[in-house]
């Protein structure tokens, strides 16, 4: 007899709720393969649900003070806190990421939930007294109404945070639809908000595909989408919610690049590399898939130091406390990457490790790649160009600095980029002249901390607007600007008919 499989749904209102949708996903287990639950997928009729409850809640949401909303952050965060542990197993369980890295992404998101603690600072305008004759100017940061997040499926905690962190925080209400691979944890998030005291309607999760992101997107009365995944998708989104008048941020793809320069401590870089090239089975977009050793001594070095540091990488379930990263999410997203494999070899580059046919005593049916080397890979070859997102690691050789900064500067992608070197006048030069829009010296993940903001170049990020921090804030609210005169009685017997000026 078929055992019913656990349902998730939608979190509308106050409650999780199945919504009208008959479509289902599977979601896995990536350790074992199997499928441990179904998310609902939803349709416009959910979406119309959800629109009712926070249109309804925003106007006295953005009329609450916003010491009292910073209240609600301060709660919210010690909820996370105290939830730690049951979260980054949910999360683990889902995605694969081992259990301390997901502490990690639940951490770094709530980063930004403590910067939005602070926002009765942050939202203060700007004042000028006696900008003329008894005029002032004074600005106010006014929240948008109801905004949507869609995001991606390898930072289930931490992405939607970023977002929806900054924009309740703001005054708006938020719909968020999360990857339909990971959903649980975003669930999770909604009800500790309410729980921490946010009204009902202020944070909503909608799960779905492309239908939901669609009518998101097409929704006259969501004012703003904030969006992260692949570029492709990426791209859509930024033009379908423009053309329906909307302001987006659409952070895309990455294919991010390590500079190894002959100085570098190489011990020291082999250490990051490992971590930061197969950390979470490669699937971040932080994620250095790409080093690139410069002169051919350094590369013969490097490559003899990083061989035993990957024959010694741990592959594991994600709930083992040795294991250096888990499972990729899904299989079909293993036999991409293994795909991507088999087009290295074929397009002529020297596969010093293969991960692929890897498997896990006892857990043969999981979605582990074990850890891979190309050497000798070239700028033309289609799996530089494309991003892989799995644990594979591409070499390529440089002859000089120059050589060297022109790989990432003329790549499609500009999320990130690191420099490893001792000599800070390179790096010095090497930060300003890079076309890579967030950069690391010695620093191999260089991802911005919360009170800064987080944003890459070309295909990595449609829209001009970063996300948390000070940009986040940017994004969320709109500018009001007040000019304001109390005459005194006395006619000013200026030309009326002329341009007011300063002069
Ligand atoms: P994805 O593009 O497949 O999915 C992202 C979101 O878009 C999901 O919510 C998904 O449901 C939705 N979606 C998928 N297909 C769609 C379609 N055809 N039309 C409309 N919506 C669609 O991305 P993913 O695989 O979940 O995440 C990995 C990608 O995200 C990688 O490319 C990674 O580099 C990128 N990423 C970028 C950043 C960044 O800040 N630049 C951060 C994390 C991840």
């Amino acid at each position: 007899m078929a055992t019913a499989v656990r349902e998730i749904s939608h979190f509308i209102g106050s409650a999780s709720t199945a919504g009208t949708g008959a479509r289902r996903s599977d979601v896995f287990d990536p350790n074992t393969g199997k499928v441990q639950a179904q998310v609902t997928l939803g349709v416009q009729a959910d979406l119309d649900a959800a629109m009712g409850n926070a249109l309804r809640a925003q106007p006295s949401w953005a009329a609450t003070n916003p010491q009292r909303r910073a209240r609600v952050m301060f709660a919210f965060k010690a909820l996370i806190e105290n939830h730690m542990d049951e979260l980054a197993h949910l999360l683990s369980s889902e995605h694969g990421k081992v259990i301390a890295d997901a502490k990690g992404d639940i951490q770094r998101g709530l980063e930004v939930i403590e910067f939005a603690c602070g926002i009765p600072h942050v939202l203060k305008g700007e004042y000028t007294q006696g900008a003329g004759p008894g005029i002032d100017v004074y600005s106010m940061r006014q929240p948008l109404g109801v905004v949507a997040g869609i995001t991606p499926f390898n930072f289930p905690a931490m992405i939607p945070m970023w977002m929806f962190g900054i924009a309740i925080a703001c005054g708006n209400a938020f719909i968020l639809k999360p990857s339909e691979r990971d959903p649980s944890v975003p669930v999770r998030l909604a009800e500790l908000m309410l729980e921490a005291g946010a009204p009902e309607g202020i944070l909503q999760v909608v799960q779905g595909d492309k239908e939901m992101v669609d009518a998101i997107l097409d929704h006259p009365e969501i004012k703003a989408v904030s969006f992260v995944g692949s570029s492709d998708i990426a791209h859509y989104v930024y033009r379908r919610g423009v053309d329906a008048g909307k302001r987006v941020q659409a952070m895309g793809g990455a294919k991010n690049h390590g500079i190894v320069m002959p100085d570098a401590d190489l011990d020291q870089v082999v250490n990051d590399l490992a971590g930061a090239a197969f950390g979470s089975a490669g699937e971040r977009c932080m994620a250095l898939p790409v080093v690139v050793p410069v002169g051919e001594k350094t590369a013969i070095a490097l490559r003899e130091k990083l061989l035993p540091a990957i024959q010694g990488l741990r592959v594991g379930v994600s709930t083992d406390a040795e294991a250096h990263y888990g499972p990729v999410v899904t299989a079909a997203h293993k036999a991409k990457i293994e795909s991507y494999i088999q087009m290295g070899v074929e397009e002529g580059a020297e596969l010093v490790v293969d991960g692929r046919g890897f498997s896990l005593q006892g857990h043969e049916d999981g979605f582990f790649v074990g850890p891979t080397l190309f050497d000798r890979v070239t700028p033309q070859m289609r799996t530089y160009q494309e991003e892989i997102f799995g644990p594979v690691l591409q070499m390529v050789r440089a002859d000089s600095f120059e050589d060297a900064l022109r790989l990432p500067s003329e790549h499609p992608y500009g999320n990130g980029v690191a420099i490893f070197t001792r000599n800070g006048h390179a790096a010095r030069e090497f930060a300003a002249r890079v076309n890579v829009g967030m950069v690391g010296i010695n620093v191999p993940i260089p991802v911005p901390v919360a009170y800064h903001t987080f944003g890459g170049w070309k295909r990595s990020a449609f829209g001009d607007t970063n996300q948390h921090g000070m940009e986040g804030v940017k994004f969320f609210t709109k500018v009001k600007t007040i000019t304001q005169r109390w005459p005194d009685g006395s006619p000013d017997g200026g030309n009326a008919f002329v341009i007011p000026t300063m002069g």
